[in-house]
């Protein structure tokens, strides 16, 4: 375990205070703590002027209620969020997860993950999340529509396509945008389509983002193994999850010649030596939202596993594509010891850090979320483009920029990790290339202050000792 800087510590012991019981929120800052030791080594004067401190603090933070009725006539209460991050590089950009597990915390997390995620596309995007702690498992057309529309409600007076952005995560795709975006419009009165991505191909949308995630995935991912004059040829490869990411992690490894036995839900995984269906993981998953249970039952030669761990299935490459902390330090050993060369993170911090720790240690290629999964995001910004341009570009073109701007990221945290002293690091490099775009872009937006105060204090400003 790295020990901070001793600059950083009392910075991540307010944290730790401040944001009390946010567990992911302080693994997700202590993160990027570990790599910054090294920046402040070199550049001393990132630790002024409350930098780090700004960074940590969400400019804005919104938690409102969200009432709803259900299809039995009840009204129900959910809690909605939405944490505007930072907007030095762009407008509040991410996106929105409905799932029970949500909490500040989650909310909070994922936000600052984001603020270095957009930094590193090198696009005009500042962070923010949102959320709700609804449930969408078991709902009807009928209540996720009317969920939609009381969360919008709500939501809709703090975004704009120049203020905040949302887009999905888990539990919201095209359908819940589709619903959000009515409302809005309905609203506002306004058909202001770069307010939210993610859209509908007929309404809006760009090509490839629904692919985007878990293509930018596996282009990252295939970057990484180029170094080591591999690719993802003949490859045994381990996908968790069987969402969006998952989907198209799937389809994106199999097109490049790599064979992915396994997929999985939150109620178990199946390994499929044969390789993955993908027609039929569609179908189930996209046509019918069924559960990963059904590829099993459909398919013969399949092994359904309720209960275990999809880590302990034998494989050369690991994408966990399902949730945070998904894979701890005895995943890690046991993958480790079944010889896998790569890892990328498909979801936001699926690894928890001892496992991210033991991977590096391991000498094998760890892509960490916030740069190997930010081509869901690039592509929202390549969305917002198309939008305020009034145009929609090709699958082909969309794609080819993505491949482009995924090898962009890799190469800037490959060169910042070699840069600062821990090459081949991936980790390092990625929270150190992220925070330098946004430090440069805070300095130089500067901070609140109003001269006109110090000159004439008022008589309530002199109580307050001068500074
Ligand atoms: N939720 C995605 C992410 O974690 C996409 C966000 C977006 O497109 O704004 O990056």
């Amino acid at each position: 375990m790295t020990v901070l800087d001793e600059k950083l510590e009392p910075i991540f012991n307010q944290v730790l205070q401040r944001n009390a019981g946010e567990l992911e929120f302080h693994q997700a800052v202590k993160e990027v703590f570990e790599s910054l030791g090294a920046v402040i080594a070199k550049h001393p004067s990132y630790a002024e002027g409350g930098l780090i401190e700004r960074i940590c603090e969400p400019e804005r933070q919104i938690i409102f209620r969200v009432p709803w009725i259900d299809d039995t006539g009840h009204v129900q209460i959910n809690r909605g969020f939405r944490v505007e991050f930072s907007s030095a590089l762009g407008p509040f950009k991410g996106g929105l997860r409905f799932h029970p597990s949500v909490y500040l915390g989650i909310i909070k997390f994922l936000g600052f993950e984001q603020i270095f995620k957009n930094a590193l596309t090198g696009m005009p995007i500042g962070g923010g999340k949102g959320g709700s702690d609804f449930d969408p498992k078991g709902r009807s057309d009928g209540e996720i529509m009317r969920f939609c529309q009381s969360f919008m409600t709500e939501l809709y007076r703090h975004l704009g396509e120049h203020t905040d952005v949302p887009a999905g995560d888990i539990g919201v795709g095209q359908r819940e945008i589709g619903y959000m975006f009515g409302q809005y419009k309905r609203i506002t009165n306004r058909y202001e389509a770069g307010v939210l991505t993610g859209k509908g191909l007929t309404w809006g949308g760009s090509q490839v983002r629904t692919e985007a995630t878990g293509y930018g995935t596996v282009f990252f991912v295939h970057e990484m193994l180029k170094t080591r004059n591999q690719g993802f040829d003949g490859k045994k490869v381990s996908v968790s999850g069987s969402g969006n990411v998952a989907i198209y992690t799937i389809e994106k490894v199999q097109e490049l010649g790599g064979k992915v036995i396994t997929c999985s839900d939150s109620d178990g995984y199946v390994l499929d030596e044969d390789g993955i269906d993908l027609a039929l993981i569609k179908e189930i998953k996209e046509v019918r939202r069924g559960r990963i249970s059904d590829y099993a039952t459909e398919k013969t030669g399949v092994k359904y596993f309720p209960k275990g761990c999809i880590w302990d299935v034998p494989c050369q490459i690991a994408l966990p594509s399902a949730t945070q902390n998904e894979l701890n330090g005895r995943d890690a050993r046991e993958l480790i010891k079944n010889g896998v060369i790569a890892i990328g993170e498909g979801a936001n911090m699926p690894c928890t850090s001892d496992a991210a720790h033991l991977f590096i240690a391991a000498g094998a290629l760890f892509g960490p979320g916030k740069a190997v999964n930010a081509g869901g995001v690039a592509t929202s910004a390549l969305e917002m483009q198309q939008n305020a341009s009034r145009d929609s570009w090709s699958f082909d073109s969309t794609e080819h920029r993505l491949a482009e701007i995924m090898k962009g990221i890799h190469d800037r945290c490959r060169a910042t990790a070699e840069e600062y002293g821990a090459p081949g690091n991936y980790v390092t490099g990625a929270n150190i290339a992220g925070f330098i775009r946004v430090a440069e872009a805070m300095r130089a937006l500067g901070v609140i202050w109003s001269p006109a105060l110090r000159q004439e204090p008022c008589s309530h400003q002199a109580l307050w000792p001068k500074r």
